[in-house]
């Protein structure tokens, strides 16, 4: 993975797949505890490998879009954005935002049928014990969005489907309901915005915290209804009952599976760096799916 950078007034405490995490220092030379720096990178992990080289501009797309959808989320739920008055070394890509307490989990909605769902219908007939009408098949639209969470696995782990009851265990039944209803309704919001769009919102995945001590709700946290985090797939091209296209990392995936990259997944190896096609294409759909959906056209800070 590529190494975070030194900022200066800020220092690193963490680095996630994706994003760096600094705490501001104060005068008095101590790292903040309320609020951090998330710098969003351009690493592209796909089957679990760091693709190398990284991918232009892919951090400040995701940085952006996020900003975007708050915005327009903020009616549901309140996020945790404070500032995008950042150093100019991390202009575009990174935010100051609260300091929280994460919960332990993925919340994740489902409003069409594919992946990890798609199989845990086919053997059981339900999502995340929600009962589904008989027929559905891949790319199916759900009745309405499922709420389908999984655990948060460190680093180099898989994340696992979490049952209604799990959830509880772990934030009681008032803040699991809660949970539930607003990642739900993200997706709902989402889907409703990006159709007039042309896009799909499939699923997605959001991060909620709480304030350290406790006091306050749920904040939306990380990011929000971007392609790393959601499959979009372009509505004109939607046809149920095969593989939706989609605008995430499938040129990256399609090629390291392909015959071309001699990568076998089950090798255990690292993958080959990407052709340089593979990585202007894959730049291109984040820019796509970004201007397609603020309407407004990239051009990197
Ligand atoms: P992991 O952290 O498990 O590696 P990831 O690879 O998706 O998951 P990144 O998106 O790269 O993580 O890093 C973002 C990290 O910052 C996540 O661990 C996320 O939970 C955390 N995070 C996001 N927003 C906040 C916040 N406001 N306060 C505290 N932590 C946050
Ligand atoms: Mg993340």
């Amino acid at each position: 993975m590529a190494g975070h950078l030194e900022l200066a007034g800020f220092q690193h405490v963490y680095s996630g797949k994706v994003r760096d995490l600094y705490a501001p220092v104060g005068a008095d030379g101590a790292p903040a505890r309320d609020r951090l720096l998330l710098v969003a990178s351009n690493r592209l992990s796909a089957y679990d490998w760091m693709m190398t080289p990284e991918i232009p501009d892919k951090g400040e797309v995701l940085t952006r879009l996020s900003l975007w959808w708050f915005d327009r989320l903020a009616d549901i739920v309140p996020n945790h954005v404070v500032s995008t008055d950042v150093p100019a070394a991390v202009a575009g890509r990174a935010v100051l935002v609260r300091r929280l307490e994460m919960l332990g989990l993925e919340a994740i909605a489902r409003a069409y049928l594919t992946g990890g769902g798609l199989e845990e219908y086919r053997a059981t007939g339900s999502v995340c014990a929600v009962p589904l009408p008989e027929g559905l098949v891949d790319g199916s639209r759900l009745p309405e969005p499922v709420f389908t969470p999984t655990t948060k696995a460190p680093v180099g782990q898989h994340d696992l489907p979490m049952t209604p009851t799990e959830v509880e265990a772990l934030l009681g039944a008032d803040r699991a309901a809660e949970v539930s209803r607003l990642t739900r309704a993200i997706l709902a919001r989402g889907n409703e915005i990006a159709a007039a769009r042309g896009i799909l919102i499939a699923d997605t995945k959001v991060e909620f915290g709480v304030a350290p001590d406790g006091s306050g709700g749920l904040v939306l946290a990380d990011e929000v209804l971007t392609p790393d985090s959601s499959r979009f797939w372009p509505a004109d091209l939607w046809e149920p009952g095969h593989p939706q296209p989609s605008y995430d990392k499938q040129f990256v995936r399609d090629w390291l599976t392909s015959a071309e990259s001699g990568w076998d997944r089950r090798s255990g190896e690292a993958p080959p760096p990407l052709p340089a096609a593979v990585v202007e294409q894959t730049r291109a759909k984040y820019v796509e799916a970004y201007e397609r959906i603020t309407g407004e056209s990239f051009s990197a800070r």
